[in-house]
């Protein structure tokens, strides 16, 4: 086995595993059935209503519940295609204890955002209701569990509501159009076989959501929502005893229907014959092939043989992945990317497939190594160099998840208990997850991954071959005929293969560090917690260490630079000068042989330019920071030289590229771009091939050398869990040794301004009834604190009258909003665009409703209830994100970028409270300047 001089807290694990294995624990019977973990109270009311409890700590004062039905669209009757969904939209709509209105408005003076479905969702087994509660007031949760109990069985279902519904389902049915639904209509009858599954998609269909009977939508209702069919999840700031009470008081009286319905779960055929499929769409992105194999069933989790099953299905998958993953970084890779593994695809059943997207090549490559690569694994099976890899990132993997469990947030309990009560997942907790891995991983053998592959990859049986992609293929990969699919798939199961050969590898990213450089000046903030040192080339280092996590260290760096310290005609090479450095990894290794190196460590760094920044981002566990800091190290000074990666790299883009202006999304955005900016090449556009081939590999390292080589003027700023004593020698090693030759460090303003005056735009594209309204408006502003909050506030507001007004009152939209920012480089200026998908027919209503909701704002100002409704949502954002790392990064980023107090940080809530109704009327005035705008609309393309 290899060893690293940087494996420490590894070999230390590794140590502990083999005692383990070796008998110091109790032994795990493979027999034995897994316990549900001591941290959850799972009950079941004598109507059959399942509950979870688990008291929970982050974030704090925060109660996560859930409604789930185990019922979807798989249930309808042939005229209740689409009501599943739609019943869930009800939900929102009239109650006993909520009228219409009163719910979505109470959710929002509590803090909770209201989105588009963001509180629920319906699928072909489950519809989900989400509620998350603040504690801070003790009638929240009391309201919280009436809310939840309304949904159960206390929808008003009002027949006129109903009707409105349709209109907002429809339009959100308008929203999934386009070229993925298309081609889905024809993969999805076939890919379930003929299953019901086929007929079911829970957007439903859009005769019978024009046409169905109120009545249809009740009878779903009493039909599915029953208490042997729910489960209440409550995890957060609650006491156990306190649950079972209210779960009792607000659930017990619901009854089952006599006689009730059986809750079938809906077979899927097994395939009897091999099938080809060529599925062509105008408006496709890319091109991919799928084969997919027949379904088997999946069994629930229930005892420990099921348990280290997952654990062997879950390295094999790794294995085979990387394979996979290998199989890119050539000049003429098969793919750009593939995937192939056993997948659940419904509750009951689960379908081993191979998947890829397309390169330059076409199907056919792609079909040869796809069905070569899984051959290879099922005949000769893997090495126990590969195994041993996998073992160590899944074993890092768990030992992160432990040390995170007494900070995890309650909605990631919450996703494992619905699932537990919809699949049958397993919930012994992580504290027995991380034992149960630590014993059985060690013990799982290569001859035994190598029998699991060969049991488990299909040969030999009747498939579904698909080919997925655009009608305009390039010149070298015509569209294949379905004959030529299974030629190639017969022709690639035919072929003589042989083992891998598995190439042999540096043992570390560093023979050796850098020779040192030193800390020549340390000074404390007590406020704020921070510790700034000065390195000894100039390099500034600002340290936060936080309880946040246990094992999560981020870092970052931004400096003044940037694309536009490159000339106009280099731009647009620049631009991707770091993809392509990055496409050829660091040091003397490729991309994937960094990932096999640095096997069984969390650790990540890149660099990026940003339009006036350059700027360095980087990533660890806490036992990985020296990891870190040397791929920083690495990256910043030395580029890696390989023409095959370069060509590799060049190609996917070519491809990726190819048929990005088929999609009328793509043709909208830059029409905005160009009504704003004309043809500036300042502004970043949608990809073109031309973009690639025009590239050069030195030229590009070139650029990327002119910003990174010298780290002069680099501040970074480290946030998580690390000791400043620890990690001080790691910083004059690693960042106090970086070279700082001189460079330009200021930002260059290369005069980018938007359009003036007001400028009306239509475009045409796509073909499905489907339009989009863009607005933008511009202009100088003045930035504080205070103002920019103001700002904000003023586009929450909109928001929640977009939402009131265009969704629910005039069913013109599904959803959309405005946002925007204020920028201070290299002036100071803000922008807001608003984004409205609707219909064609809509167009001029969304516009007028729009611009009377502006009007509105600018004469008489928010509502009172509206501006304290985007308060108490602030208050309860701000609240989780004092306790995340990430906020701090970005935060103290932003002090250093701007040269500003990042105490600021501390006093955040009170200039919320400041803001006035007042002050969003005359922000509103300020902002949506009716004499400065830019309208683009898209519609569909026109038929000749
Ligand atoms: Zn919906």
């Amino acid at each position: 086995m290899r060893k690293t001089s940087f494996a420490r807290p590894l070999s230390t694990l590794a140590l502990a595993l083999t005692l383990a294995a070796g008998g110091a624990q109790a032994a795990i019977k493979l027999s034995d059935p897994i316990p549900v973990g001591p941290q959850v109270t799972v009950g079941k009311l004598p109507n059959g209503l399942t509950y979870y409890i688990q008291k929970n700590a982050r974030p704090e004062k925060k109660l996560e519940l859930r409604l789930v039905v185990k019922a979807g669209s798989i249930l309808e009757d042939e005229d209740q295609r689409g009501l599943a969904h739609l019943l869930e939209h009800m939900a929102f709509n009239g109650s006993t204890h909520f009228k219409k209105w009163e719910l979505i408005s109470y959710l929002q003076s509590i803090g909770v955002k209201f989105g588009a479905d963001l509180n629920a969702y319906t699928s072909f087994d489950e519809t989900v209701y989400m509620l998350p509660i603040p504690t801070d007031r003790p009638e929240n949760v009391d309201k919280g569990f009436l809310v939840l109990e309304d949904w159960a069985h206390g929808l008003t279902l009002d027949d006129a509501d109903i009707d409105k519904e349709r209109g907002i389902v429809l339009e959100e049915a308008r929203s999934g159009k386009g070229a993925g639904e298309r081609m889905n209509k024809q993969l999805l009858p076939k890919m379930y076989n003929g299953s019901r599954y086929a007929s079911r998609l829970p957007i439903g269909d859009e005769t019978v959501l024009k046409t169905f009977k109120p009545s249809a939508v009740q009878r779903f209702y009493k039909d599915w929502y029953r208490p042997d069919l729910m489960a209440v999840v409550m995890v957060g700031d609650i006491e156990p005893a306190r649950a079972e009470q209210l779960i009792k008081s607000h659930f017990s009286a619901l009854a089952n229907p006599a006689p009730s319905r059986p809750r079938a779960y809906a077979p899927i055929p097994a395939r009897s014959a091999t099938e080809a499929l060529v599925i062509t769409d105008k408006e496709a992105s890319g091109n991919s092939v799928l084969i997919r194999y027949p379904v088997r069933p999946a069994h629930d989790h229930v005892s420990f043989a099921d348990y280290r099953n997952k654990l062997l299905d879950s390295l094999f998958g790794a294995m085979l992945g990387q394979r996979l993953q290998d199989l890119t970084q050539q000049a003429k890779p098969p793919f750009i990317g593939a995937g192939s593994a056993l997948s659940r695809m419904t509750p009951r059943y689960q379908s081993y497939s191979a998947g890829a997207t397309l390169g330059q090549g076409g199907a056919a490559p792609a079909i040869a190594a796809l069905v070569q690569e899984n051959e290879r694994a099922r005949k000769f099976g893997f090495s126990s160099v590969e195994l041993e890899r996998a073992k160590k990132d899944m074993l890092r993997g768990y030992e992160r998840i432990y040390s995170e469990r007494e900070k995890s947030n309650s909605s990631s309990f919450v996703a494992e208990y619905t699932r537990n009560f919809l699949e049958g997942e397993e919930i012994p907790g992580i504290e027995n997850e991380y034992h149960y891995a630590r014993e059985l991983v060690p013990g799982i053998s290569l001859a035994e991954v190598n029998r699991y592959a060969a049991a488990t990859i299909p040969v030999d049986t009747a498939k579904l071959v698909v080919y997925l992609g655009s009608d305009k293929p390039n010149d070298a990969a015509p569209t294949p005929k379905p004959a030529e699919l299974l030629a190639w798939t017969d022709a690639a199961a035919r072929a003589k293969i042989a083992p891998r050969q598995e190439a042999a590898l540096a043992a570390r990213l560093m023979e050796q560090p850098p020779s040192a450089g030193s800390i020549v000046s340390e000074t404390m903030d007590k406020a704020l917690g921070t510790t700034t040192l000065t390195l000894s080339n100039g390099v500034k280092v600002i340290l936060k260490p936080t309880d946040f996590a246990n094992d999560q260290v981020l870092l970052s760096s931004s400096r003044p630079g940037g694309l536009t310290q490159f000339g106009k005609d280099d731009v647009a090479a620049a631009r991707y000068a770091n993809a392509v450095v990055a496409s050829m990894g660091v040091a003397g290794l490729s991309p994937n042989d960094v990932q096999k190196v640095l096997a069984g460590k969390a650790a990540h760094a890149w660099v990026d330019f940003g339009q006036y920044s350059d700027n360095v981002g980087a990533s660890a566990g806490k036992d990985d920071i020296e990891t870190m800091l040397q791929m920083l190290y690495l990256r910043l000074t030395g580029t890696r030289r390989d023409p095959a990666l370069y060509q590799s790299f060049i190609g996917k883009e070519v491809e990726g590229a190819r048929n990005v202006m088929a999609q009328p999304q793509a043709v909208f955005g830059d029409a905005i771009t160009t009504a704003l900016y004309g043809d500036s090449p300042w502004v970043s556009r949608a990809p073109h091939p031309e973009d690639f081939t025009k590239l050069d590999l030195d030229r590009s390292i070139g650029f990327y050398r002119q910003r990174f080589a010298s780290a002069r003027g680099m501040t970074f700023i480290m946030v998580g869990s690390f000791d400043v004593a620890a990690v001080k020698p790691l910083l004059a090693t690693y960042l106090a040794s970086l070279p700082t030759p001189e460079l330009p460090l200021s930002a260059i303003d290369v005069g980018l301004r938007p359009v003036k005056g007001v400028v009306r735009k239509a475009v045409y594209s796509g073909s499905e009834p489907k339009s989009v309204v863009a607005l933008s408006f511009t202009g100088p502003a003045t930035y504080s604190k205070e103002e920019n909050l103001r700002f904000q506030a003023l586009l929450e507001v909109m928001n929640i009258r977009i939402t009131d007004v265009l969704r629910e009152q005039l069913a013109l939209i599904y959803s959309g909003g405005v946002s925007g920012s204020i920028s201070r480089i290299p002036y100071e200026h803000y922008s807001i665009g608003a984004n409205l998908p609707t219909g064609p027919e809509k167009v001029d209503q969304v516009l007028v409703a729009t611009f009377k909701e502006i009007a509105s704002l600018k004469e008489h100002g928010p509502a009172p209830a509206d501006l304290e409704k985007v308060k108490q949502n602030w208050l309860q954002v701000q609240r989780r994100a004092m306790r995340e790392n990430s906020y701090w990064l970005s935060q103290l980023q932003s002090a250093v970028t701007y040269n500003t107090d990042p105490a600021a940080i501390l006093t955040l809530e009170q200039r919320i409270g400041a803001v006035t109704a007042d002050d969003i009327k005359q922000a509103a005035a300020r902002y949506f300047n009716l004499d400065n705008y830019v309208q683009v609309v898209l519609y569909p393309e026109k038929r000749s």
